[in-house]
C-alpha cells in the first residue's frame, strides 16, 4: 500500500528554486508530498492537480501537488533531485487553473535550461 506523507522541507526546497528560475506561480497552492509504497520503479516524481470539477464542488481554486516517489528520488543526487523538481514544476502553468503543460515544453532541453538559470 502506498503511504504518502506532507514533505515541507521539500515545500521550502521548491519555493527556493521557483523563486531564483522567478516562476509566478501561487505557491501556497502547491504542495509537496513524498509516497513510499508505490510500485512504480522507474518514476521519480509525478504532478497532480484538483480537477475543475472539484474546484467547484468546494468552491476552490486549484492546487497542485508534486509527489516524490522516495525510493527512486531519494536516492538521487542533489542536482538530479533539483532538475526533477524543476521538471514537475514546469508541468504547472503558472496560470494554474488546473490543466498541466505537456512534455512537448516539459522536455529534458527546456528543464536542463531552466537547470542552468538555477544555478546561476
Ligand atoms: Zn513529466
Amino acid at each position: 500500500m502506498i503511504r504518502y506523507e506532507r514533505d515541507e522541507a521539500l515545500e521550502l526546497r521548491v519555493r527556493g528554486i521557483a523563486q531564483k528560475l522567478q516562476l509566478r506561480h501561487d505557491m501556497t497552492r502547491i504542495a509537496c508530498i513524498r509516497s513510499t509504497g508505490s510500485k512504480a520503479r522507474r518514476t521519480l516524481a509525478r504532478c497532480h492537480a484538483l480537477p475543475r470539477v472539484m474546484q467547484l464542488a468546494l468552491g476552490v481554486k486549484a492546487h497542485y501537488a508534486i509527489e516524490v516517489i522516495a525510493e527512486q528520488f531519494d536516492r538521487l543526487p542533489p542536482d538530479e533531485q533539483a532538475k526533477t523538481v524543476i521538471h514537475e514544476l514546469m508541468h504547472i502553468p503558472e496560470r494554474m487553473k488546473g490543466g498541466f503543460r505537456q512534455h512537448d515544453y516539459v522536455c529534458r532541453k527546456n528543464v536542463e535550461k531552466m537547470y542552468k538559470e538555477f544555478l546561476k
